[in-house]
């Protein structure tokens, strides 16, 4: 929240990093804030920016029907690694494709780890799956 807020220049106090107090709050006193705490603008266009800063942080919409399997294949001797995920969660991992039925009858683990999302989304809205 302090990094979109620094980026936006928006109100420490109004997104809560800062207590309320009576005289100048110390962001806007920093010039970190555009003056949405003392009147200078408005909290609907605070909140506005706000709203943009937290949109790029929101997940995207996993654009499958379904679970989807990636598959990492060595060249030299043919090893197979498949990655089974679902709404950007890992359901698991197996040597190959007799193994899904297992992995998928299994209870789901609602986890998204920031790290494999990011690289996901990467892979498949770069469109380098085949
Ligand atoms: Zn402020």
């Amino acid at each position: 929240m302090q990094i979109i807020s620094d980026e936006y220049k928006l109100c420490y106090q109004l997104c809560g990093l800062e207590k309320v107090s009576n005289r100048a709050y110390v962001s806007h006193r920093l010039k970190k804030c555009d003056g949405y705490c003392v009147g200078k603008k408005s909290a609907l266009i605070h909140n506005v920016k706000m709203l943009e800063g937290l949109s790029r942080l929101a997940l995207k919409t996993w654009p499958y029907r379904g679970p989807l399997a990636l598959i990492e294949k060595c060249r030299h001797n043919y090893i197979e690694k498949h990655l089974l995920i679902d709404n950007w969660c890992i359901l698991g991992t197996a040597d190959s494709a007799e193994e899904y039925v297992e992995i998928l009858n299994k209870p789901p683990s609602p986890e998204i780890d920031r790290d494999i999302y990011k690289y996901l989304v990467s892979a498949i809205f770069s469109k380098n799956l085949q």
